[in-house]
């Protein structure tokens, strides 16, 4: 078994009268996060963290700001394709730690609420998924949300997950199971063999 580490950051300003939406929740609240999509900054900072455990390079590889496709997009979405990258490299989550500093909201209340939609988002057990809250002193960050994240991944053991899937898919002989598997995981686990080359496109989506 082999094992990454990836890491996230992202920040956005807040805005009156745009929703705010933090890791895929909608939260009550009269300002939102300025942003080229929805400004989920927790859903940025995990997707970067997942896609840099595998060198796929970031967020702006994929979803390019300059792209009118992506204005106002859902995050999961970003974060769907990092999931989607990691696991064609190989790799699934161990657990995934958050640090979010801002001054409003308040997080602890809506903590438990954003840890249990990450942890759906990501299919994580709660315990795997950390959500800290930090209030920014002495830093003037007033106007502004930060998120980093960190995760750890392990890699897929392959003769366990065959065997598991093989029991679970719904197909006719063993030939198919291994054209599903093999466009699921990579044998090879190299990471360089993903078919996206990142450009290392550093610009988010703000
Ligand atoms: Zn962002």
């Amino acid at each position: 078994m082999s094992m990454r580490i990836g890491l996230g950051f992202d920040s956005h300003a807040f805005k009156p009268g745009v929703p705010l939406v933090i890791g895929g929740l909608k939260i009550d609240h009269p300002e939102g996060l300025a942003g080229h999509s929805d400004g989920d900054l927790l859903l940025h900072a995990i997707t970067d963290a997942l896609l840099g455990a595998v060198s796929a390079g970031d967020i702006g590889t994929f979803f390019p700001p300059s792209d009118p496709k992506w204005k106002g997009a859902d995050s999961t979405v970003f974060l769907q394709t990092a999931l989607e990258e990691i696991a064609l490299a190989g790799y699934k989550i161990v657990n995934i730690d958050c640090v979010l500093i801002m001054h409003r909201p308040k997080i602890v209340p809506i903590a438990a609420d954003m840890r249990e939609r990450v942890a759906d988002l990501l299919s994580l057990d709660l315990k795997n998924v950390s959500i800290k809250a930090k209030t920014p002193e002495g830093l003037n960050h007033d106007g502004t949300a930060v998120a980093h994240v960190v995760a750890l991944l392990e890699s897929i053991d392959l003769p366990e997950e065959h065997k598991k899937l093989t029991a679970e898919a719904d197909v006719p002989d063993e030939a198919d199971i291994d054209g599903v598997f093999t466009t699921l995981i990579s044998k090879t686990h190299d990471i360089t063999a993903l078919g996206r080359k990142p450009a290392f496109d550093t610009d988010d989506l703000t």
